[in-house]
């Protein structure tokens, strides 16, 4: 404990196992899962198809490198090709390395096009990863602060404000691409007005700019389509993803369609470990039960759930706003509320409180309606009694 560098805040449990959408800690209390590790275990704990998957593959063979071809790789980016209109795919093992790749390939599309200084454009109140490159990304002080100089190249812009991004359009000839998230997820939940996304899909368009999305967390399932942006009717040119995708074993995907499908060549970006073959065999499983089961409309139909049984309880009073979609759900409410973690905890319940005052829920994607129902009540009575 104490040779740990002190990076996080870690609340006072550990848990030993699980099963589904339930915890176990190591004195055998059981806890529901309303965060799954922060959007990661979409299929919730010890799914038989995930471990199958792990276990089998570890049997034969855990890692190569990418210095030769790995086949259930190719078959993985076929997957994705396939539940998102993308083209191509590059992996890396995490949601900020999935963001870097897109970085690196807006760079390179803005130099061929004869861009000296490419810039990106990004919004206030995003997150986009830990490293130098995505906390520049970053719109929180609080991340970056004590680690300038921030890596060049970003502009930042207000959200849902298309008329901000003509303007940067009229004044700065660098800008290459847009980055941003459908709904913010460490911002507050926070999803971006459906009419902005389609006008900034027409900018794009006007400036041969990428609209790149950062669907690290809004992906695979968790908003009710496999990626977000099929159920806002938008058609990106990257995105990235990472979270859900192998259910707890490290990986971040980069996606691109048209030119940026082919922008990167070989030798101009790269991981060791990056989609091998223990963690491509556990996103397989992954993207096969998520499609097979249903398990995007199970999403929508028990946020609507947890959201219905919310405004219906007597908390509802206490709550400013609901936010979100599918089960990436943003409870405001009026005041701060960082407390109702170590609560929730108390009540054997794992939530998480994002920008203060909003309590973040972010349930397995196998969650069925009597445990939809037992979350939601729970988080209710934690409203009710928090004064
Ligand atoms: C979590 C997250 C990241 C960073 O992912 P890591 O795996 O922690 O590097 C990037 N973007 C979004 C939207 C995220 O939610």
């Amino acid at each position: 404990m104490s040779a740990l560098m002190q990076t996080y805040a870690r609340l006072p449990v550990t848990f030993s196992h699980g099963e589904g959408v339930y915890l176990y800690d190591s004195e055998g209390r059981r806890y529901l899962d309303g965060i799954s590790g922060i959007a990661v275990n979409g299929l919730g704990h010890a799914h038989p198809a995930v471990t199958r998957a792990i276990r089998e593959q570890a049997d034969k063979l855990v890692h190569t490198s990418n210095l030769y071809r790995i086949e259930s790789q190719e078959q993985l980016a076929a997957a994705l090709a396939d539940v998102s209109g993308m083209e191509s795919c590059f992996f890396g093992n995490s949601g900020a390395e999935a963001n870097e790749a897109a970085i690196k390939l807006a760079r390179l599309h803005g130099h061929r096009r004869g861009v000296k200084k490419p810039a990106i454009i990004v919004l206030d109140g995003a997150f986009h990863g830990r490293t130098l490159a995505t906390l520049s990304a970053t719109g929180n002080r609080k991340i970056q602060a004590g680690f300038e100089p921030l890596v060049a190249g970003f502009i930042r812009a207000p959200r849902d404000d298309a008329e901000a991004l003509r303007q940067i359009a009229a004044n700065n000839p660098d800008v290459v691409a847009v980055l941003l998230e459908p709904i913010q997820g460490e911002g507050g939940v926070r999803p971006l007005d459906g009419d902005y996304l389609g006008e900034v899909r027409q900018i794009c368009d006007d400036h041969g700019w990428l609209l790149m999305l950062d669907e690290v967390q809004t992906g695979n399932g968790r908003t009710g389509t496999y990626f977000a942006c099929e159920g806002l009717g938008l058609v990106p040119d990257v995105i990235t993803t990472a979270k859900g995708l192998a259910n707890g074993v490290p990986i971040g995907a980069c996606l691109a369609r048209g030119e940026a499908a082919h922008t990167l060549g070989a030798g101009q970006h790269g991981s060791t470990y990056g989609g091998n073959p223990l963690v491509c065999a556990a996103a397989l499983a992954v993207i096969s039960t998520i499609t097979s089961e249903g398990l995007c409309d199970n999403a929508t139909a028990m946020g609507n759930i947890i959201t219905e049984t919310l405004m219906a309880d007597a908390a509802a009073p206490k709550i400013r706003e609901i936010r979100g979609r599918g089960l990436m759900i943003g409870i405001e409410l009026q005041r701060d509320c960082g407390e109702l973690v170590t609560r929730a905890l108390d009540a054997g319940l794992l939530i998480n409180v994002t920008a203060g005052n909003t309590v973040r829920l972010l349930p397995p994607l196998v969650i069925n309606e009597a445990e939809a129902r037992e979350l939601a009540e729970g988080v209710a009575r934690l409203i009710r009694d928090f004064d």
